[in-house]
């Protein structure tokens, strides 16, 4: 259902807490081009396919309001999937920790993680990469 990964080179990025205190990390980021955010919505779409089958289970009509809500909902966030976050790894700025972040995919504005010792929320800043197509 998913289509390869591209290699994306390293960048740096900085792992920000909300004092201003930064670290730098390395993130493994994909631009993604206007084309492969409308075809990979499209795939999204393609699980309303499903709702001839899941009609036939009772009761019918919340399953087929689940499917299309789902797809709806997953091509939705395929779509505004400028930036793909395919690895993050750094050391914490509240306390040291050194760490793989496991928030990946679909970078948000700002993209936020959790450091997993001491559960505070950083902001992940990283400069622009070339856009991949
Ligand atoms: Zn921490």
């Amino acid at each position: 259902m998913s289509t390869p990964e591209p290699r994306a080179p390293e960048v740096p990025a900085r792992l920000v807490f909300a004092s201003g205190e930064w670290t730098e990390g390395r993130a493994q980021i994909v631009e993604r081009s206007p084309a492969w955010r409308r075809s990979s919505a499209l795939m999204q779409l393609s699980l309303w396919l499903l709702i001839p089958i899941v009609f036939f289970i009772p009761p019918h009509i919340p399953w087929v309001l689940l499917v299309l809500m789902l797809g709806a909902y997953r091509a939705f966030n395929r779509f505004r999937e400028h930036r793909t976050l395919l690895a993050l790894h750094g050391v914490c700025p509240k306390c040291g920790t050194e760490q793989n972040f496991p928030e990946l995919g679909r970078m948000k504005r700002p993209h936020v993680v959790r450091c997993r010792n001491c559960q505070w929320d950083l902001r992940v800043e990283a400069p622009l990469a070339g856009a991949a197509s």
